[in-house]
């Protein structure tokens, strides 16, 4: 299963991959996302949220 991983020196907190896959990452007050279950990433569409950041912040294991 691919897990999703946010580089959090690239990430600059614009909230889009919150907004596309709310159940896998979440805002750390205004400044980051975080990967808040990143074993929920087979039920929505990361990829639209890794291809949508803006810094190509997120990435993806195996
Ligand atoms: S889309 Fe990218 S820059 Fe925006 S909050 Fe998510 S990881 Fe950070």
């Amino acid at each position: 299963m691919k897990k999703p991983v946010i580089d959090y020196d690239l990430c600059e907190g614009c909230g889009t991959c919150v907004e596309l896959c709310p159940d896998v990452f979440g805002m750390q007050g205004d400044e980051k996302a975080y990967v808040i279950a990143e074993d929920k990433c087979d039920t929505c569409d990361c990829d639209e949220a890794a291809n949508t950041c803006p810094v190509e912040a997120i990435s993806f294991e195996e």
